[in-house]
């Protein structure tokens, strides 16, 4: 039994405050908005601190309420491959001395199974959320601790390391597809590109050739930027895209008559018009080509 952790009530206050970014910013968060803290009794508490990436707020007297992995401005360091692989994540500890006093709060946190935030950095200054997260397996030798990913439902009884291994597991699918939507909408000024619709939570990304996969999950130069309705009939294999970026529908919906305004407005109109492209991001020719002919057959 561990023991009792005394700032239980400063954590079940911050994943309360998280929940409500995350349903309005959604799971990956800009720094500027973690930077803004929670209020907790009348008093400003920091979620992360943007130098150290072990952190615990002064107001909370044992274990770390939160850690950080950034990617650095200049390159994308963390991949995709950093996510867990087979069980938890792996979190290097700060430095080459296991008993830091960052170091030791982590530790003290594993200790108390207390649960903490994972801000697991995707770009320059943009974090995923995983919350609440758990030490798992330390390695003092290594420097490194596991990290894994339980269920906000559940605060009170915390599930076993190997429950909670398989559940990360079973989410990184998820956790990959918020990456790459990210990404691949911060490429394309976060607009559709088929039509150019630019409302946040009616864009997602689609994956332009499933096999394209190289290092195991897709990356922005094999994905587009769609509306949910342009995601949708081109996941269908309704719409296709030509490497030079001609759009093209399938005839069972340009020769469709009678189809509603939806059809004569939002798809017909997009028929030999042109995607373009944005400067910094596009998918290979090679996934496009790809996929064009599968579209192809298929219509
Ligand atoms: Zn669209």
């Amino acid at each position: 039994m561990p023991p009792t952790d005394p700032d239980a009530e400063i954590r079940l206050v911050a994943f309360d405050a998280l929940r409500s970014l995350v349903a309005r910013h959604g799971e990956i968060l800009p720094w500027e908005v973690i930077a803004e803290g929670f209020q907790h009794r009348g008093e400003r508490i920091l979620f992360a601190n943007r130098a150290r990436g072990i952190f615990r707020p002064k107001q909370m007297t044992a274990g770390a309420l939160s850690i950080k992995t950034t990617v650095p401005k200049a390159g994308r360091v963390a991949r995709y491959d950093d996510l867990a692989v087979e069980g938890g994540f792996v979190y290097h500890f700060q430095g080459t001395d296991p008993d830091t006093f960052d170091n030791n709060a982590l530790e003290y946190s594993a200790s108390l199974d207390a649960p903490m935030i994972y801000f697991f950095g995707v770009a320059p200054a943009r974090y995923l959320v995983l919350f609440p997260a758990y030490a798992g397996a330390i390695d003092r030798t290594a420097l490194t601790c596991e990290v894994v990913i339980g269920s906000a439902n559940e605060l009170a009884t915390r599930a076993t390391t190997e429950v909670l291994r398989r559940r990360t597991v079973v989410a990184k699918p998820r956790w990959e597809h918020a990456i790459l939507r990210d990404r691949t909408l911060s490429a394309w000024d976060h607009r559709c590109a088929v039509c150019s619709l630019s409302t946040p939570a009616l864009l997602d990304a689609s994956v332009v050739w499933p096999d394209g996969a190289l290092r195991g999950a897709p990356e922005e130069d094999n994905a587009l930027p769609l509306c949910l309705l342009h995601r949708d009939v081109f996941d269908l294999d309704l719409l296709g895209i030509e490497p030079v970026g001609t759009i093209r529908l399938a005839r069972s919906l340009t020769a469709a008559v009678g189809g509603g305004p939806v059809l004569d407005a939002a798809l017909k109109p997009f028929d030999g018009a042109r995607v373009r492209w944005p400067s910094v991001s596009r998918p290979r020719d090679e996934f496009l080509l790809q996929r064009f002919e599968r579209f192809a057959r298929a219509a």
